[in-house]
């Protein structure tokens, strides 16, 4: 479609924005005959679901059965999770199973040919599928196969949406609310064009660009929450951040995931003297459970004022090595590290975004028209802590709930409103993009300082204070300059934080993952921290009450 025309408006059924797994399996879920546009902020494939490793959760052998994959991912998630969405989520194992089956997805069979099925943390049966070990990489490229495949699918890629419209941000407080599209900046003609439809869901990833080191893409910079947010939708949990143990740490290279495996196979972790600190913190030493030894690392980090602890798997013969880690093996080599002689440089790194958008079964938010589905939402399931492989299947879950949804709602006669275009007439051309990098700078080390694995009320006092700052001044180079992509990205990216440490500050307890030294004991009242936005309108459908 050529989109090269200034400030032109379009009209679709639905939009979805992201093209990870929640978007495309809403976008293949919904009847062929609508007209739908599916917007991704760079590639269709970068995205989280191209990077997941390990595979999708589903009850599938005649040994496990719902009740236990429930009662794994209750305990997971330190009690916080919300039964309902457990139940739905773990009940449709087997339909998202189907779904990425009957698309072509191809897994790992084992020698009777069904599905092989792995374990993971957590789980108490053999229950995850897989692709090798590039489960993400085989969904992605299948689900982007049969999208572009759809005649009724209109992709756009390298489009970021910046917000969404509603109808009472409009003026028209006469009418009910709804979402009724977004703004969207064409990054190639750098023009900011109107999407409109009377459904549109932000299925956009997570937010854990907002620490410094982290293992998700550039993508992940929270887009769905802040712009849900600004709407006027409540976000829940956002002190939940996933932390993995083990990510390179590279000062000119791109971090990325050093797989547990290497720790299972018998890697040591390290101090810059040579300690094995592990075994000081805990009998199990590097093989203790993900967040133990992430916050560990965090703590002797801390404690030594060092930048990262090494991963040592020298002892290992050099054969052992190169056939168990082939592709880590060539990797690192690339940047100088022979892991046969070679230590590895590690940091922990952000994860996963457990808390989000708050929805209901049907990935629909406080507002009409507008759904939040995957990493984007909180529909309740993960509680304090993710269990490893449940996110994918919530993807697929919500994203076919999210379609059904929208056809019971479906009204051919919808009445389009007049929507005025994005007004360009009172901003300038940025003068120094300089400023935007060193917000983003600021902003993630921030971040990683002071709200990351091991927290105090004093840290986040810090954090609040400093963001707060240079959330004016990118507010206010906002309303100045011509939108990019980096300051689109910035200024959600300073919104999440903020709601990350607002959250944190509420939770007086550890739990899970939100761990402080003022208030080292879990509490004893169950319940999610929700952040309610200035323009929330309590007589929209309230879901999932707190
Ligand atoms: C390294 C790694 C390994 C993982 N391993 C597993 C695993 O084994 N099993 C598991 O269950 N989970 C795993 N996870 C988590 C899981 O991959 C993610 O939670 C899941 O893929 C999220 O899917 P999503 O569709 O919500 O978002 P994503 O897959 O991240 O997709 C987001 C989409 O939104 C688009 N987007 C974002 N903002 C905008 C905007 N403003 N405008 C336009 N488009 C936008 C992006 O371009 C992208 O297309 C892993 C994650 C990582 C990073």
């Amino acid at each position: 479609m050529d989109m090269s025309d200034s400030n032109t408006t379009h009209h679709f059924d639905v939009i979805i924005v992201g093209s990870g797994g929640a978007g495309l399996s809403l976008a293949l879920s919904l009847p062929s005959h609508y007209n739908i546009a599916v917007l991704a902020k760079s590639s269709l494939t970068e995205a989280s679901t191209f990077y997941a490793q390990g595979g999708v959760a589903a009850v599938l052998d005649e040994t496990d059965s719902i009740q236990q994959h429930i009662d794994d991912t209750m305990i997971a998630g330190a009690h916080l999770c919300e039964l309902d969405a457990v139940k739905q989520t773990v009940e449709g194992g087997r339909s998202s199973v189907d779904f990425l089956l009957n698309h072509g997805v191809e897994f790992t069979l084992d020698e009777e040919d069904q599905l092989h099925l792995t374990r993971e943390g957590g789980h108490s049966q053999r229950r995850i599928i897989h692709a090798a070990d590039a489960t993400g990489k085989a969904i992605s490229t299948t689900l982007v196969q049969r999208a572009k495949e759809q005649k009724n699918l209109t992709i756009f890629e390298n489009y970021i949406a910046i917000d969404v419209i509603t109808l009472h941000k409009l003026g028209r407080k006469d009418q009910s609310n709804r979402a009724i599209g977004l703004y969207v900046l064409d990054e190639k003609t750098e023009k900011v064009h109107t999407f409109l439809a009377p459904f549109t869901a932000l299925a956009c990833g997570g937010a854990m660009k907002a620490y410094l080191y982290t293992s998700n893409p550039d993508i992940a910079t929270g887009d769905g929450i802040a712009m849900a947010y600004r709407a006027g939708c409540r976000v829940a949990n956002m002190e939940f951040n996933q932390f993995h143990p083990t990510c390179l740490y590279h000062p000119q290279a791109r971090s990325f995931l050093i797989t547990e495996a290497m720790r299972g196979e018998g890697a040591y972790l390290r101090l810059p003297d040579g300690e094995r600190f592990m075994l000081r913190f805990d009998e199990r030493a590097e093989l203790a459970p993900r967040d133990i030894v992430a916050r560990t690392i965090d703590h002797e980090i801390k404690r030594l004022g060092i930048r990262h602890v090494w991963l040592d798997i020298t002892h290992k013969p050099a054969e052992f090595i190169q056939e168990h880690f082939p592709t880590l093996y060539t990797r690192l080599l690339e940047l100088g590290i022979d892991i046969t002689k070679d230590m590895i440089p590690v940091v922990p790194a952000a994860h996963y975004t457990c808390g989000g958008v708050v929805v209901d079964e049907h990935s629909q938010t406080d507002i009409e028209g507008l759904y939040a589905i995957g990493e984007t939402s909180y529909t309740g399931l993960h509680g304090a802590n993710r269990m490893a492989s449940n996110s994918l299947l919530e993807c697929f879950v919500y994203g076919m709930s999210a379609a059904q949804d929208i056809q019971n709602k479906f009204d051919s006669n919808f009445k389009w409103p007049d929507v005025p275009t994005w007004d360009e007439s009172q901003v300038t051309d940025a003068d120094e993009d300089v400023v935007i990098l060193q917000n983003w700078d600021e902003l993630r080390s921030t971040m990683w300082n002071y709200v990351g694995i091991v927290r105090t009320t004093k840290r986040l006092e810090r954090a609040l204070h400093r963001i707060e700052m240079l959330k004016r001044e990118i507010t206010e180079y906002y309303q100045d300059y011509r939108v990019s992509k980096n300051l689109i990205e910035l200024r959600n990216l300073v919104l999440v934080s903020e709601m990350i440490v607002r959250c944190a500050m509420q939770r007086k307890e550890s739990r899970g993952l939100h761990y402080t030294l003022d208030y080292p004991e879990l509490g004893t009242e169950l319940r999610k921290t929700v952040l309610t936005p200035p323009s929330f309108e309590v007589e929209q459908p309230l879901v999932n009450v707190v």
